[in-house]
């Protein structure tokens, strides 16, 4: 089966998909050489407009900062807000689809399930929110018992209490533990997708 992966960054959600047994064909507007499938530089609605209807599933990041509440209220206006430009797109294919995205943009989203790495046994909590248009739950309730790898804190104190702890600094060799990705460089961990998680969704549809 073929999967359209748009707005893809460096592959987080793709590479789940993929460990799902499909086919991947990622698009995003600016180049992606860590990308780590067949890839087109492309913009996203413009490419889904024309060939959407020659894939059997597709995925949608749209860009989050205009959602994310760490983008100060007053820059939030000068992001797209791409999500029902690219439903109302996805409706009328009528493809199966998963439009992920953050907790800001939850309100955006048509019953989404969140998915937590403490779901899949890794360390880390960053939660996602998926809106799929086929019957999906998350596997279980989070739980946050155990404390994540990274330390993501700002302040030099909080920090070093943290270290104490047992968790450690935010490096690409610390994030191949954490998130399950090996192949991506910091700029692409920021914001990356656990491939657990879209493992999840692609195994679930596919189980139907
Ligand atoms: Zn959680």
């Amino acid at each position: 089966m073929k999967l359209l992966d748009l707005f893809c960054c460096q592959g987080g959600a793709g590479m789940g998909y993929n460990l799902a047994g499909f086919d991947i064909l990622g698009i995003d507007l600016h180049p992606q050489p860590k990308y780590p499938f067949p890839f087109i530089q492309a913009d996203a609605v413009q490419y889904l407009h024309e060939n959407g209807h020659l894939f059997d599933f597709i995925h949608a990041s749209p860009p989050c900062q205009g959602y994310s509440n760490l983008t100060p209220t007053a820059h939030k206006g000068n992001h797209e807000k791409l999500i029902s430009i690219i439903r109302d797109e996805l409706i009328k294919l009528k493809k199966p689809f998963c439009i992920e995205n953050v907790a800001g943009a939850k309100k955006e989203l048509i019953n989404p399930i969140m998915l937590c790495g403490s779901m899949f046994g890794l360390r880390t909590q960053r939660h996602r929110f998926f809106e799929c248009n086929f019957k999906i739950s998350a596997p279980s309730i989070c739980n946050h018992s155990e404390l994540p790898l990274l330390v993501t804190t700002a302040s030099k104190a909080s920090r070093e209490k943290r270290f104490k702890l047992g968790m450690q600094p935010k490096t690409v060799k610390n994030s191949i533990q954490a998130y399950g990705i090996d192949w991506m460089d910091f700029n692409g961990l920021k914001e990356c997708i656990p491939p657990a998680y879209t493992k999840y969704i692609g195994e679930t549809f596919i189980q139907g």
